[in-house]
């Protein structure tokens, strides 16, 4: 489903020189969120954003994800809650040792 509006009067032409499928847009994520992308990426990433629920919901959990991270530095988490966690984290890693490594690595 969808439905797209009227777009603005006066946007001209499409323009979109880098952009965007879904797996571009979720691969230049990181780079968006750390603020590294030029601005015309960003543009790109976000407008793709706009349209894009799969992508957004994408987002939301990589920025709360970084949030969380970022937070985490800051504050002091009960030791239980990290426990958990890093438990959880190192049991995925178990399960997902073979398959996980690629992904990791994003560098441009
Ligand atoms: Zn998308």
């Amino acid at each position: 489903m969808v439905t797209k509006g009227e777009k603005q009067p006066g946007s001209g032409t499409r323009k979109d020189p880098e952009i965007v499928n879904c797996r571009e847009a979720l691969a230049k994520l990181y780079g968006f969120l750390d603020g590294t992308l030029t601005d015309t990426r960003r543009e790109a990433v976000k407008k793709h954003l706009d349209e894009c629920s799969p992508c957004v919901s994408a987002y939301g959990f990589e920025a709360e994800l970084k949030h969380m991270l970022a937070s985490k530095c800051k504050d002091h988490v009960p030791s239980r809650l990290a426990d958990r966690i890093h438990g959880a984290l190192v049991e995925e890693e178990r399960k997902e040792d073979l398959s996980t490594k690629e992904d990791l690595s994003t560098d441009e």
